[in-house]
């Protein structure tokens, strides 16, 4: 496929999203898009800054888990963790344990381009943000003054409701059943991919992360009782784990269950290896956990039988779904786009969140374009 228009996926999460919870999520998702794929189309922005734009649309809506909305730790702080990759230049930068920023994705893309390094952590990460800023105006739309500022009354009831449950740990929020825990909080890390008109591929994906972030052992640091211990980070910060991207393959983002995914490094695995593997072929044993064919917007389905039909990439990442859970028990989703403008996604949660413009409704000289935004199912579900 000759690649004439630009292309773009956002996800808003993978676990058990409960039924009411679906619109809200396809509202978000699809509004990412739609305000953001004009300017990618009309190529005043490119990928690197479509994907920190529909992040940030995403960061600022409260029915997912990263700025305003996220996850509470057992201080009561809203922690953030954030992470970029632009795909040509192969420069990345991630911030982790970030505080009072409204947009974790935009300073990620600061350490990216403004310093030397990759990843800043904690409090020096927002003395470093903050020294980026040339104006009060800037500040303002960076920061927020309070910490009350991100938190929800949300969070801060579900924190409560889940402080003192023994049973409750990082991994419950990906698991099914979510009915039979506490009452489930709106949730959902966020992440882009963007291949823009000359043909730059960038990921990133922004998290509040989990709210019980390390489930530590009864006679260890008993004060903590499990809960989301401050300080934790998840795959979402960590380059080739939460983020990757190399624009002569193409550029994933992952969601799900940190400690998982980054044992297995999800994302830079799967871009790796169809680097390394240009026909990789699913092994006979995998399971089909949620394939989706994306040819045609009219076209979506979840069709084990079409195994046979699948694109190369749409195999990788059914595989390192499979991998995901057969080597570490890991429960999360991945989208992935490549430098064809091939889509896939997948997960082995319940559920996920995501959003994408199909190749066939696109027209470049009218600027028409139309956007998918679903909650998928993993089969069985
Ligand atoms: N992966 C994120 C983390 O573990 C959470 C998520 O994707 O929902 O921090």
């Amino acid at each position: 496929m000759s690649l004439q228009v630009p292309l773009m996926i956002v996800h808003g999460g993978a676990w058990s999203i409960p039924n009411e919870m679906e619109q809200d999520h396809i509202r978000g998702t699809y509004k990412a898009i739609a305000q953001v794929y004009p300017e990618l189309l009309s190529g005043e922005i490119d990928a690197e800054e479509a994907v920190v734009r529909a992040i940030s649309i995403l960061e600022n809506d409260e029915t997912f888990d990263a700025g305003k909305g996220s996850f509470l730790n057992l201080k009561g702080q809203v922690e953030m963790d954030a992470s970029i990759m632009n795909g040509t230049t192969m420069k990345c930068g991630a911030v982790c344990a970030i505080q009072n920023v409204r947009n974790p994705i935009r300073i990620a893309q600061r350490v990216m381009n403004q310093t030397e390094h990759v990843l800043l952590v904690g409090e020096n990460a927002l003395e470093f943000a903050k020294s980026t800023c040339k104006s009060e105006e800037e500040h303002k739309e960076l920061f927020v003054e309070s910490v009350e500022q991100l938190l929800t009354t949300r969070e801060l009831e579900f924190l409560e409701s889940i402080r003192n449950n023994e049973e409750f740990t990082s991994r419950t929020v990906f698991e099914s059943k979510i009915d039979s825990h506490p009452p489930p909080s709106k949730k959902g890390t966020v992440g882009c991919v963007a291949l823009d008109l000359n043909g730059n591929i960038c990921a990133g994906t922004s998290t509040g992360g989990t709210p019980k972030k390390c489930k530590f052992s009864r006679n260890s640091i008993k004060k903590f009782n499990k809960l989301k211990v401050p300080g934790r980070s998840g795959d979402t910060g960590i380059v080739g784990s939460g983020t990757y991207a190399d624009s002569s393959v193409g550029g994933a983002s992952s969601t799900g269950w940190g400690e998982s995914i980054m044992k297995i490094q999800m994302t830079g695995t799967v871009v790796k290896w169809l680097e390394f593997h240009n026909t990789p072929t699913l092994p006979k044993t995998a399971s089909i956990y949620s394939h989706l064919n994306f040819e045609s917007s009219s076209n979506i389905q979840h069709d084990a039988a079409q195994k046979t039909n699948m694109n190369k990439e749409q195999v990788a990442i059914e595989t390192i779904i499979e991998y995901l859970d057969q080597k570490v028990n890991g429960l999360g989703g991945l989208i992935f786009l490549s430098k064809e403008g091939k889509y896939a996604v997948s997960h082995n949660t319940d559920k996920m969140s995501f959003a994408f413009v199909p190749h066939d409704t696109i027209n470049k000289e009218t600027g028409h374009f139309e956007v998918v935004s679903i909650v998928s199912r993993k089969k069985g579900c």
